[in-house]
């Protein structure tokens, strides 16, 4: 059992109350996200930030919470698990953590501003070339008179339709080796000469190209240093896998609550069919596995509290690796174990299974965390 403090505690279940009182039905879900195509609600997302959720990592002085990782993967994992449509949460605290950690003073009031309102963030550095290579990326940026100009194509980027801004990773030097002459860059929503259009998903409307012609923005606009946003990029990935390990966590909890209902109430040969061992025994190694990913997840963010300038290679992306791999396998047994109910969209089964499936891909897909793993035992 993972062990939180009363108030912990007490902040689970206020986020849990929160879901099941805005989002608990699936007509709630529906109104908020135009039938379950959009995943993202910013009508709800606000609600939440006015409870004070959105701004959990964001510093007092800035107007946030100043709270710790333990904090946000509690909050994460019960928003997903109560089935908050607030997928954009993700992207805007991988986003958020960077400007805290690179920004200039002014960019940070302005930016970690519109994080506690509940305003979502976009980071793009995905291209059509460059997915699992991504410092083979080649959307430039090229220095003028007070500022520089952006041309080439993003892609992948997801809540770039609705976020107030996009920090953008771009390569400012293109001699030397590929992971230097790499710069981050603000870009302000409605920017002009930046085109975002939308990809159709099996998830729903999630991500976007992003298309950059001659776009201008000032010498101001360069977050932390000219030619570091590759190692800037690495400092955050420990934040970035945490962030979607608890999600996940989050998601394969939905998942084994719905499918367990479900066994438990529908009959077949006279029997509950969860009271068949078939059933059963595949519900109990679920349930086990997600107990070991709960345990992981939160022990890599009680490290990372502990220790908040220590990189946790090996933990972070085992966290990552572990929680998608469980959301992933309960989603898709949960509608094996549903039948045929399972595949149609009147549950919830086939939409939760929609969602984890790709979780293995985005954040550094997971082979390239067993790559890193392996990497940390001198592979
Ligand atoms: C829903 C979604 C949301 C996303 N959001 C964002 C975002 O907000 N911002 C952003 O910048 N990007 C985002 N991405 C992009 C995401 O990070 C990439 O899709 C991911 O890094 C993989 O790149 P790729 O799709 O080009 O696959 P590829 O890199 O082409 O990989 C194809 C296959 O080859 C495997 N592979 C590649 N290299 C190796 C290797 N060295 N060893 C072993 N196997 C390898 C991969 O694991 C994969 O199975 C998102 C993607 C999705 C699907």
């Amino acid at each position: 059992m993972t062990t939180f403090t009363p108030e912990q505690a007490d902040f689970a279940k206020s986020v849990a109350d929160f879901c099941a009182r805005e989002a608990g039905t699936r007509e709630q879900r529906d109104a908020l996200t135009a039938g379950g195509t959009e995943l993202h609600s910013v009508e709800l997302y606000k609600k939440m930030a006015e409870l004070g959720w959105a701004g959990i990592l964001v510093p007092e002085e800035y107007g946030g919470a100043g709270a710790g990782n333990m904090e946000m993967c509690i909050l994460l994992e019960e928003a997903m698990r109560g089935n908050a449509p607030i997928g954009g949460i993700g992207p805007t605290l991988i986003t958020a953590a960077a400007y805290q950690k690179f920004a200039n003073e002014q960019m940070k009031k302005e930016v970690l501003a519109d994080v506690v309102a509940g305003e979502s963030l976009s980071i793009s550095m995905s291209e059509p070339e460059a997915g699992s290579d991504v410092a083979a990326l080649t959307c430039r940026a090229e220095k003028v008179d007070g500022g520089w100009v952006i041309n080439g194509q993003k892609t992948w980027c997801s809540n770039a339709h609705f976020a107030k801004s996009i920090l953008l990773i771009a390569r400012t030097d293109r001699n030397g080796k590929k992971h230097e002459g790499i710069t981050q860059f603000h870009i302000p929503a409605g920017t002009e000469g930046l085109e975002i259009s939308g990809i159709d998903t099996l998830g729903g409307r999630e991500v976007n190209d992003l298309y950059f012609t001659n776009v201008r923005v000032p010498d101001s606009a360069v977050v932390g240093e000219v030619g570091n946003g590759w190692n800037q990029l690495m400092s955050g990935l420990n934040t970035e896998r945490l962030i979607l390990a608890a999600m996940q966590l989050g998601v394969a909890e939905r998942a084994f609550a719905n499918t367990l209902e479900f066994v438990s109430e529908r009959k077949q040969f006279g029997r509950p069919v969860g009271t068949f061992q078939a059933l059963r025994h595949r519900l109990a190694d679920h349930a086990t596995e997600i107990e070991c990913t709960k345990l992981l997840v939160y022990s890599v963010a009680a490290q990372s509290d502990a220790n908040p300038k220590k990189m946790l290679p090996r933990e972070a992306s085992m966290a990552k690796l572990k929680a998608t791999e469980v959301s992933k396998a309960m989603t898709i047994d949960g509608m094996q174990m549903m039948g045929g109910y399972g595949y149609a969209t009147e549950f919830d089964a086939e939409r939760l299974m929609r969602g984890a499936i790709i979780s293995t891909v985005y954040g550094g897909t997971n082979e390239i965390q067993r790559d890193i793993i392996g990497k940390t035992y001198g592979l």
